[in-house]
């Protein structure tokens, strides 16, 4: 075994949006930074053939500036054979906002700006343990090919999405929906080229049906074969019907109600959100091989079937299966504020928010029914949901953060994971200025610098 440290005002763990987001702000804001994942690239989900939903609240009005935007702003400034990296952020009956991105060219954007910023970057390393002293977060040790890497900062920012280092410092959490502690299922998402996606505008222009939707899903008007046609910016949730009748058949190998494509930027991809495992925790590593495997055997079969029976995708091919597991929920810790679903289905804008969240309710039922999947006003995310209320020196930026599980099924997306980073970075680097808990910074300063960076908040 091979031993280092590392001495920094605050250590970053997880470089996904949540992490990204904080990183970038608090190096910005004069501190030295630490960011640290166990993936050998940086972005997390952002890395895995999603769409960026969430810039655009349901009526279209921008709601998410800031970092997340100024991301989308150098992306298109990229250019590519095919274009430029990113497209607009285009209005979506569903979705609210669609936003579609190269994710290759998304892992330089985001290294040139984490590198440009002063930040450390340590990859390929895990957290195994910490050091909690009194309630005080001192240090956390790190394991990364053959070394023991203690890392010693005044913050800590858990931004691992499962909440890695806030479960071994023994911070209190919740998993699952209220009343049955069910979780939403994950999917491994995978991407295919050899689409002729006009084929399949087409075949959902001849047979609309195709386009029906379960009661639960809130759709504004105008989601049809039409606005695929008119522009490539978009998701395209289908195929209710064909999907029941293969699974009347048994010829269904997903447990699912109907297809979730993914347009791409390169001509002829397209990214797949389907597989499904009921039952899995994405924190449990034993829970989640299980999901891997399944999730392999669903892609290979689900890819036959998408050959066999959707037109367009007869001679499509697999290119990408990414490397692990979506995960959709798992722990929520505990905060000296947690974000409601009151909150959000209300449109709770409070005085110490740091950025909004535009996106609709959106919950994968555990049972595999359905989705929940219900419009809201843009609410405000608080300060107070990136502060740990139970041990000092720990934050928290992403989907563990303080909600509850309908609020999170809100503020998961990506765009808001970064904005609730940002805020929480902001945060974080003024207390480390002032030689304060990050509990006591003035939320008044920390709305003030975010506002000049184009941070929007009301
Ligand atoms: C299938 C699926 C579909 C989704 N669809 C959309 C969508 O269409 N649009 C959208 O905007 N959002 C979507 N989301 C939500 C979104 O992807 C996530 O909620 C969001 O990425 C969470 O951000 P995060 O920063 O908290 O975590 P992540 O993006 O998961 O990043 C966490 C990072 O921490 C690292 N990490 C984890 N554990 C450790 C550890 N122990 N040690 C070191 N590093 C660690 C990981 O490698 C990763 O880089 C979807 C999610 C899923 C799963």
């Amino acid at each position: 075994m091979n031993y280092a440290s590392k001495n920094v005002d605050i250590a970053v763990l997880g470089a996904g949006p949540g992490g990204l987001g904080a990183a970038l702000a608090a190096a910005r804001n004069g501190a030295k930074v630490l960011l640290i994942d166990k993936n050998g690239y940086l972005g997390g989900n952002m890395t895995i053939g999603l769409p960026l939903l969430a810039f655009l609240d349901k009526d279209g009005r921008q709601v998410i500036g800031g970092i997340a935007d100024e991301f989308m702003r150098d992306m298109r400034a990229y250019k590519t054979p095919y274009g430029v990296a990113a497209s607009q952020h285009r209005y979506c009956p569903m979705h609210n906002s669609v936003t579609l991105y190269d994710h290759e060219i998304f892992k330089f954007v985001a290294l040139h700006k984490v590198l440009d910023a002063g930040i450390e970057v340590l990859l390929h390393t895990e957290i195994e343990s910490v050091n909690v002293d009194n309630r005080v977060l001192r240090s956390i040790r790190l394991r990364g090919k053959g070394y023991e890497i203690t890392v010693t900062a005044k913050i800590f920012i858990d931004a691992t999405g499962d909440g890695d280092m806030a479960y071994l410092a023994g911070a209190s959490y919740e998993k699952g929906q209220k009343d049955t502690g069910v979780i939403q299922p994950p999917t491994l998402m995978f991407t295919v080229a050899g689409v002729n996606i006009d084929e399949t505008i087409d075949y959902l222009a001849a047979n609309p049906d195709q386009m029906d939707r379960s009661a639960t899903i809130d759709c504004a008007s105008g989601y049809d074969a039409e606005y695929f046609r008119k522009d490539p910016t978009f998701v395209m949730v289908a195929m209710r019907k064909l999907f029941r009748e293969l699974r009347d058949k048994g010829e269904m190998p997903v447990d699912r109600e109907n297809i979730i494509v993914i347009n791409s930027l390169l001509p002829g991809e397209v990214h797949l959100n389907c597989t499904r495992h009921l039952g899995v925790d994405g924190s449990d590593v034993f829970s989640l091989t299980h999901a891997e495997i399944e999730g392999y055997l669903q892609i290979e079969k689900f890819t036959q079937t998408l050959q066999k029976h959707i037109p367009g995708f007869e001679n499509c091919y697999i290119t990408n299966i990414y490397p692990s597991m979506g995960i959709r929920e798992s722990r929520r810790f505990s905060g000296i504020r947690t974000l409601t679903e009151d909150d959000v289905v209300n449109g709770i804008i409070p005085e110490d928010t740091i950025g909004l969240g535009g996106y609709s309710v959106d919950i994968h039922m555990g049972n595999g029914e359905s989705t929940i999947f219900r419009k809201t006003p843009p609410y405000g995310l608080p300060y107070g949901i990136t502060v740990s209320n139970e041990i000092e020196g720990l934050m928290f930026a992403g989907r563990c953060a303080s909600m509850d599980a309908v609020a999170m099924s809100s503020a998961r997306v990506m765009p808001i994971c970064m904005a609730m980073g940002e805020g929480a970075g902001t945060g974080a680097a003024l207390a480390i200025r002032y030689g304060i808990s990050p509990k006591d910074v003035d939320v008044n300063e920390i709305r003030a610098i975010l506002k000049d960076n184009g941070v929007i908040l009301a």
